[in-house]
């Protein structure tokens, strides 16, 4: 069996050249496959001409000339899922609301003494002057 190089080499004397097979994604506009002359990491995308992320799929040869049209393999995403997509997540956060049964209690001063069920620590109970000091 003939080696891969030894029949690269034919090739290229044949007047084939080399092609690289890439798939490119665009953000905006999907993904292509299309044959370039060498590899390389990014390559504008055939609509808007951003360098896009490419990944090499395949290697071969060719006498057409490069680099090949680009062949829309999966369409761009619509308008909404791309809105979806890129919108902040939305987490419910718990609103912010006053603590009333424990700020608003300490504000005006507390009961007269802290009941055993209170985990506040003792310190903390605020003592108000119109309460009877027991
Ligand atoms: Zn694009």
């Amino acid at each position: 069996m003939q080696s891969w190089d030894g029949l690269r080499l034919g090739l290229l004397a044949l007047g084939y050249s080399k092609v690289v097979w890439i798939h490119l994604h665009c953000a905006r506009h999907g993904l292509f496959r299309l044959g370039i002359a060498g590899e390389q990491e990014c390559y504008p995308c055939p609509t808007c001409e951003q360098a896009c992320k490419v990944s090499v799929v395949a290697e071969g040869f060719t006498r057409q000339p490069l680099p090949f049209k680009p062949e829309l393999i999966v369409p761009a995403l619509s308008r909404k899922t791309m809105h979806d997509l890129l919108a902040e997540p939305r987490i419910a956060k718990p609103r912010r609301v006053p603590d009333v049964h424990h700020g608003g209690k300490l504000r005006r001063g507390i009961a007269e003494y802290q009941p055993a069920c209170d985990s506040r620590p003792r310190g903390r109970v605020v003592r108000s002057g119109a309460m009877p000091d027991l």
